[in-house]
């Protein structure tokens, strides 16, 4: 469960994420220390329903802890 950081409200979670007009998604990388040690993931949004501030996220961060 996702609290919204200005009101307290619980966020509605699991949104996907797109770039309007285009088919291509945002993605988040991080470059580690070879060639399989390289963390990417698609972020997914959380949106609050009563203020409207949106919280993005991803669902294995431990992936990007190297
Ligand atoms: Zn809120």
């Amino acid at each position: 469960m996702r609290i919204c950081h200005q009101c307290q409200t619980e966020m509605i979670a699991d949104c996907n994420v797109n770039v309007e007009g285009g088919l291509y998604g945002i993605k988040i990388s991080k470059k580690g220390g070879g060639i399989f040690r390289r963390a990417s993931a698609k972020p997914k949004a959380a949106v609050c329903p009563d203020c409207g501030n949106v919280a993005f996220y991803i669902e294995d961060p431990r992936a990007f802890r190297v």
